[in-house]
């Protein structure tokens, strides 16, 4: 049979051994030590060195909010930062050499003025913390003495040093995180340079490491205004106050709720990041984060901005390999003129994801990527190789099929389609936790050309078709008729 004793310290190794997170840590902790020394409350108080303020370890990181109690702590933390080697006791502090003697003398159980009791959380750098117990009533129960200081003592070093463990873990990991996004906000533009698609994504991922505070982010306009372009609302009207008077210096409003981060790109002010703090105030860790996170973000845009005017001069869609909408305008205008020329047949189809929105809603735009790249390819291996594929918005495709009779297109738009409802598009690149692949459908409308018509009444003949086959119910093919009037965009 163990003693209490043994048995206290084999559940507090197993704790040391087993917990996950700092959280789980001093939950269990603070558990055995209610149930083997039958006290009150026992608390894990650190000090956030940003702010100067003890948050409570087991309370999900909470601040104190009584200045009495902050106070407090913060004197008998004073006396931990001198020496690790005490404890304090009735108001008083303690060393461990105690006899038992003077231990019942000098702590006067028998009228005790308080029955809080305080020890260091340290590492052998620096004390950063302090414990709180709140023992029951002293008189009843709980033999104090020497051996019981002894095991305490003992106990918090181990607590101490897993502890800063975790913060130290708990540290890197939101380093890694960081590093993550910075990562993830430079490679944004390895396929997209259309800032109404980059910028959304640099919101989400900024919003997803700072994620208790509010991210907003808004451009210049041609009339040097600040526009809101994610997320769709902002109703704080001090943030647009704040707004007019940044240029382009970082400013934290007085009560520190909102930062406003210029996004600077080499000569020109692009816009600003603002995160709003909706629980308290922003930290000095935070706008660190947020000053880096921002200028990554200045440099993705400058360089989104240079990548456009660059492939202004290219032919191809830098995300799926296609003809791009340029080169697009280009084909359809020779295939057009050639068509009439040699007196040959000529077909378009259009196409367009079905519900695409809630792919990027549900999965993020990175998966949306994926899926947009994988239709692609569909349409690619599909057609044949004298037809002419090209993206021609965000998730719109137009294929040129040359000596092909409506028949034939006919039969190849059903080919896509089902193609499409049938495959698993491969959405791993985009590390959506759970979700290697996603299945989508897609709605295309079809038309011939019969040369009476200008080469942009032939195209709307498709995107009327198109349309035609989204209120019909989508994952459809529809050949254009001239009864049918498009009504809606
Ligand atoms: P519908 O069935 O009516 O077509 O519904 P939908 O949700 O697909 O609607 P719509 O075609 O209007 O939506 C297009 C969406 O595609 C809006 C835009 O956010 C998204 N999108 C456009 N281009 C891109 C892109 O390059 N990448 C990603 N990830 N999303 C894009
Ligand atoms: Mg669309
Ligand atoms: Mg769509």
């Amino acid at each position: 049979m163990k003693s209490d004793i043994t048995q206290f310290l084999l559940e507090n190794a197993k704790i040391h051994m087993e917990a996950q997170s700092s959280q789980e840590f001093v939950e269990r902790f603070a558990n055995l030590f209610k149930l083997y020394y039958g006290i009150n409350r026992i608390e894990f108080l650190t000090l956030d060195y940003n702010t100067g303020i003890f948050r409570d370890f087991v309370k999900d990181w909470v601040y104190i909010n009584e200045p009495e109690q902050q106070k407090k702590i913060g004197k008998i933390f004073e006396q931990f930062q001198k020496r690790t080697d005490i404890f304090v006791f009735n108001n008083r502090i303690f060393d461990y050499d105690l006899t038992d003697e003077e231990i019942e003398e000098s702590i006067s159980l028998k009228k005790p003025d308080s029955n809080l009791a305080y020890f260091p959380i340290f590492s052998a750098a620096r004390t950063f913390g302090v414990i709180e117990i709140e023992f029951k009533d002293l008189r009843q129960g709980i033999e104090i003495n020497r051996e019981f200081f002894d095991i305490l003592q003992i106990v918090f070093m181990q607590i101490s040093s897993s502890i800063y463990n975790h913060v130290v873990q708990e540290h890197m990991a939101t380093g890694l995180n960081f590093y993550d996004a910075m990562k993830n906000i430079a490679k944004i533009i390895e396929n997209q340079y259309e800032l109404e698609y980059i910028i959304p994504q640099i919101g989400e991922m900024v919003d997803r490491f700072i994620s208790s505070h509010l991210i907003y982010i808004f451009l210049k306009d041609e009339n040097n205004q600040f526009k809101l372009i994610w997320p769709s609302n902002c109703h704080n009207e001090e943030i647009f106050k704040m707004l007019q008077t940044v240029n382009d210096k970082v400013v934290i409003s007085d009560d520190r709720r909102i930062g406003i981060f210029p996004i600077n790109g080499d000569e020109t002010k692009l816009g600003a990041l603002v995160a709003y703090s909706t629980i308290g105030k922003l930290t000095e860790n935070e706008i660190d984060y947020l000053i880096e996170l921002t200028k990554q973000s200045g440099i993705t845009i400058q360089r989104a901005n240079v990548y456009s005017e660059v492939l202004k001069h290219a032919t191809l869609d830098a995300l799926t390999g296609l003809n791009n909408r340029r080169q697009f305008e280009i084909r359809l205008k020779q295939e057009t003129a050639q068509s009439i020329r040699k007196n040959t047949d000529l077909c378009g189809l259009m196409l367009d994801i079905d519900y695409f929105k809630r792919v990027n809603d549900t999965y993020g735009h990175a998966a949306g990527d994926c899926v947009i790249r994988g239709i692609a390819e569909i349409i690619s291996k599909t057609i044949r190789e004298y037809d002419i594929a090209c993206r021609y918005g965000g998730e719109e495709f137009f294929v040129l099929l040359p000596m092909t009779k409506i028949e034939d297109t006919l039969a190849v738009a059903q080919r896509i389609r089902q193609n499409i409802q049938n495959t698993k598009i491969d959405i791993t690149e985009a590390k959506v936790k759970g979700v290697p692949y996603l299945q989508v459908t897609a709605s295309l409308g079809i038309n011939y050309f019969d040369k009476k018509v200008s080469p942009e009444e032939f195209y709307q003949g498709a995107d009327k078709a198109l349309y035609q086959s989204k209120i019909n119910g989508r994952n459809r093919v529809t050949v254009y008729e001239e009864s049918m009037t498009k009504t809606d965009n």
